[in-house]
């Protein structure tokens, strides 16, 4: 690829590079049949001279200038324009011998259109033009067709080389382009395969970290959220909240005498249980309820929008639902009570981690006044039933 690539590279100035190959053939070519013409005329040194500069040095001479000029291209079809001035003047000046002539424009008018398409139709007529009438104004106009047979014969076989040559030159040229084309074809193909493989790569690398964002935030023996997750909603729900004027309430859940659990059935059997009971939490929530872990047998929930008086049936329910429900553990079947302490913002505290202790303040009292019981921040102590 990259050396194909570095050929496009050294052919940039195409025209400049093919027509300096032309132009030395095609004057090559009709050198012959004008030598042939104006051999019988006996013409002096002086018209030798000039037809050596013009049909042999002159082609390079042009090529030079080209390869010199700042913009080759340009400098080259500028080239294109004195060789047709050149071509006409030479006809005209020979009389316009017939095969010599079409042989002159015709190779200066495919010079013209294949290097410069369209316009070169209209350019090289009036260069062609203004040759053939500077040549006369020189030497008197006159006509003087030639139809010797060598003469024609060697112009006709010059044109068909010549035109051979041309073929060649751009089959040649045709066909490196489509070979860069494919190259760069493939290439489009690697890279279009490469940039899928990437995309795919990119996503998958999102999803794993959406998966380890996720995994951070939960706990893995419940799969509810973490205290780590805890920290920064709590904040950001009591804001919401406040905002828009609601309440936000808090449950603080403890098993009661969860380590006699562990003691008597196992922590296996311990771990069971925080899993199905947060797995009844889970089950009870409503969709902007926050459950989380908060240590090791406490559940700590966030009930948004929900009034206080409320939330303490939410905690009652619960409670209710635990001492009822049974965990089954192989064999075991193990039943358990809990506590709760709520709390609700604004009416207790606004910030989020004065919240949580009047929670645990509660729960401190449920767990004083005997346990399986749900406790609001504030509540009398002289109220709870003993
Ligand atoms: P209280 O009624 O006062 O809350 O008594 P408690 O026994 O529930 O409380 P305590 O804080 O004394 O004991 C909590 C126990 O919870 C101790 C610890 O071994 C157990 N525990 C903490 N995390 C886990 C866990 O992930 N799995 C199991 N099986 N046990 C755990
Ligand atoms: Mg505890
Ligand atoms: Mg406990």
């Amino acid at each position: 690829m990259s050396a194909v690539a570095l050929d496009i590279e050294k052919t940039h100035h195409w025209v400049a590079v093919n027509s300096y190959r032309v132009r030395v053939a095609a004057f090559a070519l009709v050198g012959i049949p004008i030598a042939l013409h104006v051999l019988p005329r006996s013409l002096g040194a002086l018209f030798w001279a000039v037809f050596l500069f013009q049909f042999m040095v002159y082609p390079h001479l042009m090529q030079w200038r080209t390869r010199r000029a700042a913009q080759p291209e340009k400098a080259e079809l500028d080239n294109l324009i004195v060789d047709a001035v050149v071509s006409g003047a030479w006809a005209a000046g020979l009389g316009f011998p017939l095969w010599i002539t079409v042989a002159l424009f015709l190779a200066a008018l495919l010079n013209h259109t294949i290097m410069r398409g369209l316009p070169g139709i209209l350019i090289c007529p009036v260069a062609l033009l203004s040759g053939a009438l500077a040549s006369t104004s020189v030497i008197a106009f006159r006509v003087s067709t030639d139809t010797d047979g060598l003469v024609t014969l060697s112009s006709i076989i010059g044109l068909a080389i010549y035109l051979s040559l041309m073929g060649v030159e751009f089959f040649t040229y045709i066909r490196r382009l489509y070979e860069v084309q494919g190259a760069v074809a493939a290439q489009k193909q690697v890279l279009e395969d490469a940039n899928a493989a990437l995309h795919d790569q990119i996503s998958k690398i999102h999803d794993l970290q959406e998966k380890l964002r996720e995994q951070a935030n939960r706990d893995s023996l419940t799969g509810l959220f973490n205290r780590r997750y805890l920290e920064g909603t709590l904040e950001r729900e009591m804001a919401r909240c406040k905002r828009e004027g609601a309440p936000l309430t808090m449950l603080l859940l403890d098993i009661d005498h969860f380590k006699m659990v562990n003691d008597t059935y196992g922590h296996q059997a311990g771990d069971e249980v925080l899993r199905v009971f947060g797995q009844l939490l889970l089950e009870n929530a409503r969709t902007e309820d926050i459950v989380c872990r908060y240590g090791g047998e406490e559940f700590l929930l966030i009930l948004p929008k929900m009034p206080l008086d409320i939330a303490r049936e939410r905690g009652t329910y619960l409670l209710t639902l635990f001492r009822d429900s049974i965990v089954s553990f192989g064999e075991l079947r193990i039943r358990i009570t809990t506590s709760v302490g709520v709390a609700a913002a604004p009416e207790h505290s606004d910030s989020a981690e004065g919240l949580i202790r009047c929670a645990d303040e509660a729960l401190y009292l449920a767990k004083h006044h005997g346990r399986n019981r749900v406790v609001t921040f504030g509540d009398a102590i002289k109220d709870l039933p003993g």
